[in-house]
């Protein structure tokens, strides 16, 4: 995909601390940690978002992120105390770079990665259903 940074990064257009790569996903360093650390999964295909994904690159995706969060946890340079694992589908999600990618994000207690949870009103029994019912029919 020409002017997308990511396809750039992947065909070594754009340099990048490469972490692992397969015939499917590649992993490097995030530029602007949030925490050291911090890298980015991404399938070799571009895909904007999730939901382009094909039937078998989610799988890849989160195989490699698993993979190499183990990785990350045995290190000793990397001594965090947790992770997230993030993806952001869409602008008002937070996705800025529209390749899709796989945030591992090493964590420590009071750090400055802020999540805020502000839950909406508890929805009816009849709403959970029917929202139930509608997603698993379009699968
Ligand atoms: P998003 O907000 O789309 O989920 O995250 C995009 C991520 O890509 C950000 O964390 C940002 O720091 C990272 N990023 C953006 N441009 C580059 C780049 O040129 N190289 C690398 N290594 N990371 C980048
Ligand atoms: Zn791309």
């Amino acid at each position: 995909m020409e002017n997308c940074i990511f396809c750039k990064i992947i065909n070594g257009q754009i340099p990048s601390f490469k972490v692992y790569e397969d015939d499917f996903t590649f992993a490097f360093m995030d530029i602007s940690p949030i925490n050291p650390g911090h890298l980015l999964v991404v399938p070799k295909k571009h895909f904007a978002e999730t939901k382009d994904y094909d039937e078998v690159t989610g799988g890849y995706v989160f195989n490699t992120a698993v993979k190499i969060e183990k990785a990350l946890r045995k290190s000793n340079i990397v001594t965090c105390e947790g992770t997230n694992f993030f993806v952001a589908n869409g602008t008002a999600a937070g996705q800025e770079v529209f390749h899709s990618h796989l945030h591992i994000i090493p964590r420590y207690k009071g750090d400055n990665f802020k999540v805020r949870i502000e839950k909406s009103e508890k929805p009816s029994m009849d709403e959970l259903k029917n929202i139930a019912s509608i997603v698993n029919s379009n699968i």
